[in-house]
């Protein structure tokens, strides 16, 4: 059986899932810890494979083609 890894923290973990990592960018001139202001975000084009915990830290849009 073939180890599956996750792209992001290359945790050995068999359920993974295809995201799109986003690339968030926060208002630091209004930086509050509670309530951040994403002024920007980036999709990266290229899908990834990840692990359920990367998936809730990391902001990320699940793959259509799943
Ligand atoms: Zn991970």
């Amino acid at each position: 059986m073939v180890k599956k890894t996750c792209d992001n923290c290359g945790d050995e973990d068999q359920d993974l899932t295809e995201v799109f990592r986003v690339y968030q960018k926060i208002d630091l001139n209004n930086f509050d810890p509670d309530m951040s202001k994403v002024i920007e975000s980036t999709v990266e084009p290229n899908a990834e494979m990840w692990c359920k915990s990367c998936m809730c830290i990391y902001p990320n849009v699940k793959s259509d083609s799943n």
